[in-house]
């Protein structure tokens, strides 16, 4: 498997919009979209820095996994998120290799991109996703 970069760095927040403001009033970043992914019941707030992302998460349901995040452990580092070419041969050499996943197949993430995630146990407590480098 051949990652590329880091695609993004998802940040579970409480409010959006007041991240929003703290990413561009105190670190000078530009906000260059918001989408409600409704399938993982979020509303993302993109940043770009370099080639990476900085994705705020705000849950739109209580009970949705960014809503329980917080509930848990409250704001901070969700899921970090690494850009890989043909991402369905990567998670079958995941699997082979004898990597838990979460996700067996791809489904759309932000950006209409191919992801999936990978099960924190297998590594390291880190919840990582596999994002398709589109590039
Ligand atoms: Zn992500």
């Amino acid at each position: 498997m051949n990652i590329s970069h880091i695609e993004h760095i998802g940040i579970a927040v409480s409010n959006l919009n007041d991240a929003i403001k703290f990413y561009e009033d105190k670190l000078g970043l530009k906000c260059y979209s918001i989408e409600e992914v409704k399938d993982q019941k979020v509303k993302i707030a993109f940043f770009m820095i370099g080639q990476t992302k900085i994705e705020l998460l705000e849950t739109t349901e209580p009970d949705g996994a960014i809503g329980k995040f917080i509930e848990k452990k409250g704001e901070g580092i969700h899921h970090i998120a690494f850009a890989v070419k043909e991402i369905k041969d990567v998670l079958s050499e995941l699997e082979n290799n004898g990597v838990q996943l979460i996700d067996k197949t791809t489904r759309k993430g932000a950006e209409g991109l191919d992801i999936a995630f990978l099960n924190p146990k297998s590594a390291h407590g880190v919840l990582i996703e596999v994002c398709e480098d589109k590039k």
